[in-house]
């Protein structure tokens, strides 16, 4: 499913493009499942991206899941069978961040369905470590859903310090990669509230079993955080979207010590901070880009331990463009995906062909 010009959704048609074969540390993945974003997707295929380079025609696809259909030279992680899930951030390998294992700082980044060919198609090729072993248990949609967003919320959690028991509170919580977070925090024990201006995805997320769904751009807000918290404020807020309409409410509502994680600026970005408030009260703002590739691992041990992610709805893929206009709308609460087969994971995998 590629485009060979930017527009909407409708510029999303099949193509016929040459089956790649993985070389030496690579896998070749038979694609049964792949995430649909509003960054690296919505805005890629618009044109609008604030920093793809995009070569037409292009197929997009960050994180996916699927089944491995052959591996290059030198691969023992995986076997042609296995069912994995793939992290879409292909880095240089070898610079002091890639070195402390910090995919997210390596300056060479890229994602895959942004500067690579991605993964709205029959196969892809990706270096080994990155297609991650999925469990029994868990389908390709949820597979997907979690591999990435999962992965950014570990990396939120540790970099933070989250702690049982601490007050949450995540703004967007009806996205994606919010309601996957929330739904993380309470697993861990938290004590979760979901930020969202949508009332009617509400019961959706009290079904997360947070406890307490809030508009940040409800004048009484921050009275209503700190009724809920006995006055204290929260321990910890992740802000995926960067709006400066609800910073200073946010801040307000920060308890002494407290964390803000930011790892967006989707919705503008540009913000006041008193200084005076954020040391007097030892308080921090952390930016955390992404997550890397152990955070993607530790998904997995919440998932052993019954974690499942948000997924909202699954298109085939040939319904892509639908699927674009569906996320566009913000109609979701949760992960929206294409999938390429109609059961679960794919068939048996073929082995790709040599195109020649
Ligand atoms: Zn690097």
């Amino acid at each position: 499913m590629a485009f060979d010009h930017f527009g909407d959704p409708d510029v999303l048609q099949v193509q016929e493009v040459d089956t790649p074969l993985p070389g030496p540390g690579e896998v070749a993945v038979r694609v049964a499942a792949v995430s649909v974003g509003r960054l690296l997707d919505l805005s890629a295929r618009a044109g609008t991206h604030p920093y793809a380079r995009i070569t037409l025609p292009h197929v997009l696809g960050a994180e996916h899941a699927g089944t491995v259909a052959a591996v290059g030279a030198g691969v023992d992680s995986v076997r042609p069978g296995d069912h994995v899930a793939v992290v879409p951030i292909l880095t240089c390998g070898s610079c002091a961040a890639c070195a402390a294992g910090a995919l997210e700082a390596c300056e060479s980044a890229r994602i895959m369905g942004v500067h690579t060919r991605g993964a709205y198609a029959e196969y892809t090729v990706v270096p080994a470590e990155n297609a991650l072993v999925v469990p029994d248990g868990v389908g390709p949609a949820e597979a997907t859903a979690l591999v990435w967003s999962g992965a950014v919320a570990e990396n939120q959690f540790e970099q933070a310090g989250l702690e049982p028991g601490e007050w949450v509170l995540v703004h967007g919580a009806s996205s994606a990669l919010g309601s996957l977070t929330a739904a993380l925090a309470v697993h861990r024990g938290a004590r979760v509230i979901a930020g969202t201006r949508s009332a009617e995805k509400r019961q959706r997320l009290l079904d997360l079993k947070v406890e307490a769904v809030v508009d940040p751009t409800d004048p009484g807000f921050t009275e209503t955080v700190q009724a809920l918290t006995g006055g204290a404020g929260v321990d910890l807020v992740i802000d995926n979207l960067g709006d400066p309409e609800i910073w200073t409410a946010t801040m307000a509502a920060l308890a002494v010590r407290g964390r803000v994680v930011t790892s967006g600026a989707f919705l503008g970005g540009k913000v006041e901070l008193d200084l005076l408030r954020l040391y007097s009260r030892s308080q921090r703002v952390i930016g955390v880009r992404s997550g890397n590739l152990r955070s993607a691992r530790r998904i997995w041990t919440a998932v052993a331990a019954g974690f499942r992610p948000v997924v909202d709805r699954a298109f085939p893929i040939a319904e892509a463009a639908e699927a674009h206009r569906y996320l566009e709308a913000s109609a979701n609460t949760g992960r929206v995906v294409l999938t390429t087969a109609d059961d679960d994971w794919a068939a048996a995998p073929d082995t790709p062909r040599n195109p020649s």
